[in-house]
């Protein structure tokens, strides 16, 4: 390889791992917005029009909604949970970790006055 095949080489590895790099960091950035994309909210689907939230936040959140679900016969979730509610017609609990995201908060609470909306 000449000298300048080399530099042009170079060149062309330096351009294909920038496009890396900004791949990655596009996929770290749109990834958390895409997971709590909630789209459009219909109120119309609304389960009850008012409800009394309870928001706990533990720092064991899996475990605390692991708890949760067995208290009312439910199985514990298969993967981590970073938040979680558990709702009927006038109460709903949320429980979260210390620094959620107001995403996180909206869509518990949106399970709150909708149940499995999702
Ligand atoms: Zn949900």
């Amino acid at each position: 390889m000449n000298k300048y095949a080399l530099e042009r080489f170079k060149h062309l590895v330096k351009i294909n791992l920038n496009f890396w790099y900004a791949f990655v960091i596009l996929v770290i950035l749109t990834t958390p917005v895409m997971a709590q994309n909630m789209g459009i909210i219909d109120p119309r689907k609304n389960l009850t029009p008012s409800t009394t939230i309870t928001w706990r936040y533990s720092d064991n959140v899996s475990e605390a909604c692991n708890a949760e679900r067995q208290k009312i016969g439910e199985p514990a979730f298969q993967s981590p949970s970073r938040a979680c509610s558990f709702w009927t017609k006038s109460t709903c609990l949320i429980i979260t970790n210390r620094d959620t995201l107001p995403e996180s908060l909206a869509h518990e609470v949106l399970h709150c006055f909708q149940g499995k909306w999702h």
